[in-house]
C-alpha cells in the first residue's frame, strides 16, 4: 500500500491524504472560509510554504504508517521543483518550491519525497487515475483566468499550451503574458474585461444568448480559438482524450467547440478524439498531485 499526500494550491489550497490513489479522511482547506476569494495572492511565498508544511503535518499525523511521497499542484511553468513562473500567484516565481518545502517539513520531522507538478497537469493525472486509463495520453484545458494545459504522463517540456498562438490578427493583444495572439488572449477572464471595457465576462456570454450581435460575435471566437489550440494539439500528439474543466468551463458549448474542430481536423487518423466536460474540482488536481509524486518515486 503507497501512502501519498497530495496538496492542490490554486487560488486557496486544498490537502489531503491517499490510500493507492484514493482519498482516505477529510480535506483540509486553507482559508477555512470557502466565500474568501483570492486570498492567496497577498501571501508572501515563505509564508505560503509554511501553510503547506502545515496541512501537510496534519495530514502525515492523521493516518497510521509513513508518508510515501507528497505531491504539491501548483499554477505555472513548473521544472523540477522550481516554479519558473507563475502568472496568477507572481510571489512564487523562481522560488525553489520542492527543496523550499522539503526543508521545512525536514523541520518538522517529516522526510518523504516533495514532487511539484503543474496544476493543469496534475488535473489530467487525476483524470487517467480516476478513470484508470493512467497508461493512456490524457489532456486537459482548464478555462479560468488564466487558460492552462496539462497532460498525462508528464513528459519534459514546457507545455504552456494557453499562450499557443491561435489568431494572427495584430489586433488581439489582451494576454497577460503580452504576446499577441494568444489562446488566454481571447479566452481568459482578464483578457476578456479588458476587451469588453463594460460588460463582466458573464453578462457577455448572457448577452450573446440574447442575439446581441457583438456579443455573439465573440461568444463564436472564444469558441474556434478553443478549437484551433485544440486541433494544434491534435495534429502535434494525436487524437485521444480531451477534457474542459475550470472555473469558466460553464461559458463552453460542447456542440460548438465540436463543430469548429470538424472544420480544422480533417485526417483519418486523427479523427478518434474525445471531448468531454469536467465539473470543476479541488479533489482531481489533489488526487493527480499524490499519483504523480508516488509515480515520481518510481522514475
Ligand atoms: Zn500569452
Amino acid at each position: 500500500m503507497t501512502t501519498a499526500i497530495g496538496v492542490v494550491m490554486t487560488e486557496h489550497i486544498v490537502a489531503g491524504r491517499l490510500q493507492d490513489q484514493r482519498l482516505a479522511g477529510k480535506l483540509l482547506r486553507f482559508p477555512k472560509d470557502e466565500d474568501e476569494l483570492d486570498t492567496l495572492g497577498a501571501v508572501p511565498g515563505g509564508e505560503l510554504v509554511e501553510i503547506l508544511a502545515e496541512q501537510i503535518a496534519t495530514l502525515s499525523a492523521s493516518g497510521d504508517g509513513p508518508v510515501d511521497a507528497i505531491g504539491v499542484a501548483v499554477p505555472g511553468v513548473i521544472r523540477h521543483g522550481v516554479v519558473e513562473d507563475s502568472p496568477n500567484l507572481s510571489q512564487i516565481k523562481g522560488m525553489r518550491m520542492a527543496d523550499d518545502l522539503t526543508k521545512v517539513l525536514a523541520d518538522r520531522g517529516i522526510s518523504a519525497p516533495v514532487h511539484i507538478a503543474n496544476d493543469a497537469d496534475a488535473i489530467a493525472a487525476g483524470v487517467a487515475a480516476t478513470r484508470g486509463q493512467l497508461n493512456k495520453l490524457t489532456r486537459v484545458w482548464t478555462i479560468g483566468n488564466g487558460i492552462g494545459y496539462g497532460r498525462w504522463p508528464y513528459v519534459e517540456g514546457v507545455w504552456e499550451g494557453g499562450h499557443i498562438t491561435v489568431s494572427l490578427d495584430p489586433k488581439e493583444r489582451f494576454c497577460g503574458c503580452g504576446g499577441v495572439g494568444h489562446l488566454e488572449g481571447i479566452m481568459g477572464s482578464r483578457a476578456m474585461r479588458l476587451r469588453f471595457l463594460d460588460l463582466e465576462p458573464e453578462e457577455v456570454f448572457a448577452q450573446a444568448k440574447k442575439g446581441e450581435a457583438r456579443c455573439r460575435e465573440f461568444v463564436d471566437l472564444w469558441h474556434r480559438a478553443l478549437a484551433a489550440g485544440t486541433a494544434s494539439f491534435i495534429h502535434l500528439a494525436g487524437p485521444g482524450r480531451f477534457y474542459f474543466t475550470g472555473h469558466n468551463v460553464g461559458f463552453l458549448d460542447l456542440p460548438v467547440l465540436r463543430a469548429h474542430l470538424e472544420t480544422m481536423v480533417k485526417m483519418s487518423p486523427l479523427l478518434s478524439y474525445s471531448l468531454e466536460v469536467l465539473p470543476p474540482d479541488d479533489e482531481t488536481a489533489l488526487l493527480g498531485a499524490g499519483v504523480s509524486a508516488v509515480r515520481a518515486l518510481a522514475s
